[in-house]
This record gives structure tokens, sequence and C-alpha cells, in this order.
């Protein structure tokens, strides 16, 4: 009974670890990535096979532990109906709507990482 428990024990920790490797590689793997070219959240997603809400959490941890000397630099998205620039946004995700011309063909805010 003991013995089955253990192995209970240790094949969830196996999993764990396991799924901590997984993250640490598609965390690097983005890393890589985004110092190649621009990317929206989206396509991070398609990408890698996982929800958008994955991404984020994979971005936030990205940007508190990249080097000093990079940072990933935020495209801001515009309005295609009226050019309104978002601006000083820090978010990954793009707006749903224009707040001059509540227009909602917004093109996507896209992310890279660079030396600054
Ligand atoms: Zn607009």
């Amino acid at each position: 009974m003991l013995l089955l428990q253990l192995i209970v024990v240790s094949k969830v920790l196996v999993a764990k670890g396991k799924g901590m490797e997984f993250e640490k590689t598609r965390r690097q793997h983005m890393v890589s990535l985004l110092q190649r070219k621009r990317w929206s959240v989206h396509d991070l997603a398609r990408e890698f096979e996982v929800k958008v809400s994955i991404v984020l959490d994979d971005l936030e941890h990205i940007r508190r532990s990249i080097s000093s000397r990079h940072k990933i630099r935020i495209f801001p998205s515009e309005c295609n109906d009226c050019g309104f620039k978002f601006k000083g946004r820090s978010k990954f995700t793009s707006p749903s709507r224009c707040p001059r011309c509540k227009g909602e063909r917004i093109s996507p805010t896209m992310m890279k990482i660079e030396l600054t």
C-alpha cells in the first residue's frame, strides 16, 4: 500500500517536472522567435498551439526575466478606419475598439525583443 502511494507520488512529480521543462523550452523558443521578427499574441498562440492566455503568461515571465540589455518592444495597434494610434499601451493584447471613431478594424499589437 505504501509502495503504491510512493509510485503515485513519484509519477506526479515526474509529470510536473516534464511540464516545467516544456514550459521552459517554450519560453526560450518564444524569446528566439521574438528576437527575429514582430509577433502578435495570436501569431504566437498559433505557432505554439496554446491558448492566448498561456502566451500572455509566458510574455509576462519573459518581460521579467530577460537580461537588462534586452526589452520587449511593443508596436502599438492602429485603427484601420481613422488611423488612431494606441500609443503608450503596455499591454500585449490588441484593443477591440477605437476610442475616436468606435471602429473595430484594429491592427494587432505586435511585439519584438530588441537590444536596449
Ligand atoms: Zn478609429
